[in-house]
């Protein structure tokens, strides 16, 4: 027999702990509403920003590029698994960005890992905002570089570290919008001390393409910076674009390092093409439906005016990342179960994916959102939250 004892430790220890992760069975396509172990329930959870991930364009697509080029792609991109529906849509994505070129990847976790441990090595060094996302931590320890973490947009605390670690090629990485907090970056402020420091800057703007700039362009078009101002951007399409993969934009020069050098673009299965072809069709959706970016606006407006009206704590976002920090796991997940006895589903974001102590209820809103559901979150927020301080009040 196996002794696993040490695992069973770790499992015996998280679930002590309260942080022990659960999966909900999802047995409906994202929208609004969905159907979870049998119970219906409004998701207030998802990244699928603009409702698009069930769109019937972006359906059609997958479909009819699958009676044309089947399902697998058979290979990596620089064997035979490169197809023209790939081609077309790296093209479409660096117009898009105004950038030279952009490559795929078959998601944004191998693409942070990738870019990073592609352009720095040992000798060099990352700086990384103390919030970014798990995979551009993981990208900078798998490169060797350095590995050094500045205060949360905290220019001062960057510019320090920059000082601090002069040797060899350094690298700063953020997000443009943060995944759990809902803040956006100062970039600009951050590109002027890349500059200044002859730093290379690289954002993930997982949180913020398809969502921010006139036409979706991202967290980079709405700061109103140019593409030399942010040189390698990392974009993903799980999110507002309601598909599945990833790309970087940048210069010719970046690109074919990438091509080379990045191991999670070189030893992989390329995305199914017509995962591609079904990006197509929701970037050009993103790109000419304004109004759904308008619709999001409005919810977040409704759900943040709402939300303090009701006394809740908000945090400093003006994006559909509207987080509701509650401080102990326990708690969070408490109000979690509460929200979802009313129908309503908001998981429990607690350690290690935030720092301790700042567990929170991760609300997201989207354009698929009605006014009325909105109305009806805050109402179960409400609600929850008076159970819960009645419930607490009793246990202490
Ligand atoms: C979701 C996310 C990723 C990972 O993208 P996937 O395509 O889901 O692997 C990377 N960075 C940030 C900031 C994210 O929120």
């Amino acid at each position: 027999m196996t002794d696993w004892s040490r695992l069973t430790s770790r499992l015996t220890q998280r679930q002590q702990q309260q942080l022990i992760r659960q999966r909900n069975t999802v047995e409906t396509a994202q929208s609004a509403e969905i159907i979870s172990n049998g119970e219906k329930l409004l998701n207030f959870c998802s990244n699928d920003y603009l409702g698009l991930a069930n769109h019937p364009q972006v359906i059609t697509a997958l479909q009819q590029a699958a009676v044309e080029y089947g399902v697998g792609s058979g290979a990596s991109h620089l064997v035979s698994g490169h197809s023209k529906l790939h081609h077309e849509l790296e093209e479409a994505l660096a117009e898009f960005t105004g950038r030279q070129r952009a490559l795929l990847f078959s998601t944004g976790y191998m693409a942070n890992v990738g870019v990073i441990s592609a352009l720095v090595e040992k000798g060099d060094v990352v700086l990384q905002d103390k919030l970014n996302h798990a995979s551009l931590i993981d990208g900078g320890l798998l490169s060797g570089a350095r590995f050094t973490r500045y205060l949360h947009n905290d220019l001062a605390s960057l510019t320090q570290k920059l000082q601090q670690h002069q040797t060899g090629q350094q690298l700063i990485v953020t997000d443009g919008v943060f995944s759990m907090d809902g803040d956006i970056a100062p970039l600009t402020d951050i590109a002027t001390v890349a500059k200044q420091h002859s730093a290379w800057l690289m954002v993930d703007d997982a949180h913020g393409f398809g969502c921010l700039g006139p036409n979706g362009e991202g967290s980079v078009t709405e700061a109103g910076l140019a593409a030399e101002d942010i040189p390698i951007l990392v974009g993903t399409f799980g999110k507002a674009l309601g598909t599945s993969g990833a790309f970087v934009a940048g210069d010719e020069v970046l690109i074919e390092s990438l091509i080379q050098f990045a191991r999670p673009y070189i030893y992989t299965t390329a995305m199914p093409p017509a995962i591609a072809a079904a990006t197509l069709a929701s970037l050009k959706l993103v790109q000419t439906e304004n109004w759904r970016r308008e619709k999001l606006q409005r919810n977040i407006s409704q759900f943040r005016s709402g939300a303090s009206h009701l006394g809740l704590q908000l945090m400093e976002s003006v994006t559909a990342i509207q987080p509701i920090v509650v401080g102990d796991a326990e708690a969070a997940l408490m109000l979690s179960q509460q929200l979802k006895a009313q129908g309503i589903l908001v998981t429990a974001i607690r350690p290690p994916t935030v720092p301790v102590g700042t567990s929170r209820l991760r609300i997201t809103l989207s354009a698929s959102h009605s006014e009325q559901q909105v109305n009806q979150l805050l109402e179960s927020l409400e609600q929850a939250c008076k159970q819960f301080k009645t419930t607490s009040s009793r246990l202490n």
